[in-house]
């Protein structure tokens, strides 16, 4: 649980660990289980009280949970009542507890609309239309956005679905794995296979890897400049990684690229596409720039603003993503056309677009993941050392420990 008004932006202060489940130890029907007694807690949160019965309905007594009795009907936190903000995780996470049957990889490929993310041989013609390879306010997806009716229509009914306040558009969208770890990668990827790319006048060298140092020293010495401590590895910069010759897209690990420096890096390949785009003017130069440069904006409009955009800024931002979208799209048509697996176009730029259009000018960086991703670190620190058939038990004790020291204040 994220208390998104705590002052502190230490993970030990702003997160509450509530369960810990392993993916190994914990079937179906318990991880249900543990899900009914969340959202049982979060019901009583909101609603401001101490609950009278047990998340199935059984009473409280003298006899049964006699310190729940004593205080059952009394107000948890004087006239506050919890309000719930949103559900946040990666993919894996939001699969195991919404279970949506939209999902980026099946055909309709989104849990907030109805984008289809392939159509068969012989399909109605005008589903072309609802392809997520579309985009902008004008997309034909956009008219079917899911409702809270639908949702609970076309979907497993996860307990969390009953919490006050729930909707699907509680999901919120995560920056780090949509853009920092997914989207971005994929643009630097393809940027620095086409720039290194045989007879191209980019760069002078012999060889790939001799074009692809000169890109090296130039990714270092702006780092060096701008005092960037988090980088790429050196071996990005490598046919070895790069892989042109491979018919598969390339994928790199976060060991090469992580999250953090793929943030800084996106400067660095607006200025490099900016520069191209400057001497030599291609229209393909041109959209590099446009996606290099989108998504720069994109970054300095969440850098900039507070938990919501302003409307200038949020236009701005939207600019930006337009930008991004359609010179990325019309790389991939090129690239297809050369039979290059390169400018990859995922159902993650879809989900993007929700995250621009649909969740009311909240700042992206507001709803990331970064600090939860360092508390999933610390956690499975702590499983690793705990016994495996205990590990929930264990690890939520040890943080509750831990917590409970930090606030105490005997620990820093
Ligand atoms: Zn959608």
């Amino acid at each position: 649980m994220i208390l998104p008004l705590a002052s502190s932006s230490s993970t030990m202060d702003t997160r509450i660990m509530l369960s810990c489940m392993s993916a190994t130890y914990c079937n179906h029907l318990s991880r249900r289980k543990i899900l009914e007694a969340i959202t049982w807690s979060f019901q009583c949160l909101c609603d401001g009280f101490f609950p009278q019965a047990d998340p199935w309905g059984k009473k409280f007594s003298q006899e049964y949970c006699k310190d729940r009795w004593r205080v059952a009907g009394q107000r948890i936190a004087g006239p506050f009542h919890g309000c719930l903000e949103g559900i946040q995780g990666d993919q894996d996470y939001i699969r195991t507890m919404m279970s949506p049957s939209r999902f980026f990889s099946r055909q309709l490929c989104c849990y907030y609309c109805r984008a289809l993310a392939w159509n068969y041989v012989g399909h109605d013609p005008r589903e072309s239309e609802f392809l997520y390879t579309n985009f902008g306010v004008n997309a034909a997806h956009r008219t079917t956005l899911v409702t809270l009716d639908e949702w609970l229509a076309v979907n497993t009914h996860s307990p969390l679905c009953s919490v006050p306040g729930w909707s699907p558009w509680r999901i919120l969208p995560d920056q780090m794995h949509l853009v920092h770890l997914a989207l971005a990668p994929d643009a630097i990827i393809s940027c620095l296979l086409d720039w290194s790319d045989p007879n191209t006048q980019y760069l002078h060298g012999s060889s790939r890897d001799a074009r692809l140092q000169t890109l090296w020293e130039n990714y270092r010495a702006y780092c060096e400049d701008q005092s960037i401590t988090e980088r790429a590895q050196r071996r990005l910069f490598s046919v070895q990684t790069l892989k042109p010759d491979s018919d598969k897209f390339v994928e790199i690990s976060q060991k090469i690229l992580n999250a953090s420096a793929c943030r800084y890096m996106i400067f660095w390949l607006a200025s490099v596409a900016q520069h191209f785009a400057t001497i030599y003017g291609s229209v393909s130069d041109m959209y590099r720039a446009g996606v290099a440069c989108g998504l720069r904006e994109m970054e300095i409009v969440c850098l900039e603003s507070g938990r919501r955009y302003s409307l200038s800024a949020w236009k701005r931002l939207e600019e930006g993503y337009l930008c991004y979208r359609a010179g990325s799209l019309h790389l991939a048509n090129l690239a297809v056309s050369l039979g290059q697996p390169r400018w990859h176009v995922r159902p993650k730029s879809h989900y993007l677009e929700h995250a621009v259009y649909d969740f009311e000018r909240k700042n992206l960086r507001y709803m990331s993941n970064y600090l939860d991703e360092d508390m999933i670190r610390r956690i499975k620190r702590m499983a690793c050392a705990a016994t495996p058939r205990y590990a929930s038990k264990h690890v939520l004790f040890r943080y509750a420990v831990a917590a409970t020291l930090r606030w105490s204040g005997m620990i820093e």
